[in-house]
């Protein structure tokens, strides 16, 4: 071939990916955190391209697994789990003290400390049993985020985490969420004001902006009652949408079905009479948001209604084990229900 022509079909490949870097968005699929992570970037006008942000995202999101996991024996929290004590990025300590301060704000519905609790079920090793009722007791004895305490070394950029004897920390109620508050972060950063991406991590959707047609995006709410399903569907413009469910992790044992998420009052299952909790705020407040879509699931409706009317920044969508759905006045106009579900009751301030 002709150098001539090797030029020509060159230019011809640089105008048609640059084309397609000004006009479509990139995606990505990564697994971290234990979970699959979807990320969609459309280009901005003055900003780094979504291929090359999605590379950075998959970096980041490997410093962020390994910064808050507990499973990983080499993560700095295992190190804590293992010695009582210890030194962690500054970005763990940070992280903790957040989630120590959401465990307060949600009256303890949120513990951070009930690993090993978690542990007994056999909800992270796999090894799922139910745990004799002696044995929770004793393992509750540990469990109080109120004796976990953070304290910063920012010259170093580190931090130390101190726990009690038989203590041990798990974010994974919040971790998700922080990632989401990254990547959004690292989007800015590097894009731009003018975002539209939607980064679902495991159904923990961060939605910046809108469509690129200036429609909100359309993020679907799963049915607890059949996953494979959606309940609804959520018009979401610039929003977080965390959810929390009893179908996400569980094992069955006589006919009896247990999940993930753990009253910490009992070191049960939380059977609070809801199957599911969505919770809808800023997209900078992901971490919150689930923070919070934990806890609300543990708490129940009633609890959870009042929380939301002593407290602002957040709607909610509730699904109750009769599969009746309760949403929050500000998604009255932003969510509607598939087909099957009936109407939604809405809940009002007052
Ligand atoms: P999420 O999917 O955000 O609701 O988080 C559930 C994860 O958080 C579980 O897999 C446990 O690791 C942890 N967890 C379960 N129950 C609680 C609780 N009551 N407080 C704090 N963390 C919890
Ligand atoms: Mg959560």
């Amino acid at each position: 071939m002709s150098k001539r022509i090797i030029a020509a079909l060159c230019l011809l490949c640089l105008l048609l990916s640059g084309c397609g870097k000004e006009t479509g968005p990139a995606s990505g699929t990564f697994f971290a955190m234990n979970t699959v992570i979807n990320l969609t970037i459309y280009p901005t006008k003055n900003g780094a391209t979504p291929e090359e942000v999605l590379t950075e995202a998959e970096t980041l999101l490997g410093t962020l697994e390994k910064n808050l996991s507990v499973t990983d024996p080499e993560a700095p929290l295992s190190a804590v789990n293992r010695d009582g004590w210890g030194t962690v990025p500054i970005e763990t300590g940070e992280v903790a003290a957040e989630a120590l301060r959401l465990c307060d704000w949600t009256g303890g519905a949120l513990d951070v400390t009930l690993y090993p609790v978690s542990l007994a079920w056999g909800f992270t090793t796999e090894n799922h049993r139910v745990p004799p009722r002696e044995e929770l007791d004793a393992l509750l004895e540990h469990v109080d985020y109120r004796r976990a305490a953070v304290a910063f070394l920012p010259e170093e950029q580190t931090a130390e985490i101190s726990l009690p004897d038989g203590m041990e920390m798990d974010l994974g109620a919040v971790a998700k969420g922080y990632a989401g508050n990254r990547l959004r972060a690292l989007l800015l950063e590097r894009m731009g004001e003018d975002l539209h991406a939607l980064l679902d991590l495991g159904g923990n959707v961060v939605a910046l902006g809108g469509r690129p047609d200036g429609d909100p995006w359309r993020v679907g709410i799963r049915d607890p009652e059949n996953t494979d399903g959606l309940l609804g569907v959520l018009g979401a413009y610039d929003a977080a949408v965390i959810t929390s469910g009893g179908y996400e992790r569980y094992f069955e044992e006589n006919g009896v079905r247990y999940w993930h998420i753990l009253d910490p009052a009992t070191g049960e299952p939380a059977r609070s009479g809801l199957k599911s909790v969505t919770v809808v705020g800023s997209p900078a407040d992901g971490m919150t948001c689930d923070a919070l879509s934990t806890a609300l699931f543990v708490m129940g409706l009633e609890k959870a209604a009042e929380f939301w009317r002593d407290n602002t920044g957040f709607e909610l969508i509730l699904v109750s084990d009769d599969g009746g759905v309760t949403i929050t006045e500000g998604l009255r106009d932003s969510f509607s229900l598939s087909s099957g579900h009936g109407e939604a009751t809405v809940l009002e301030r007052q």
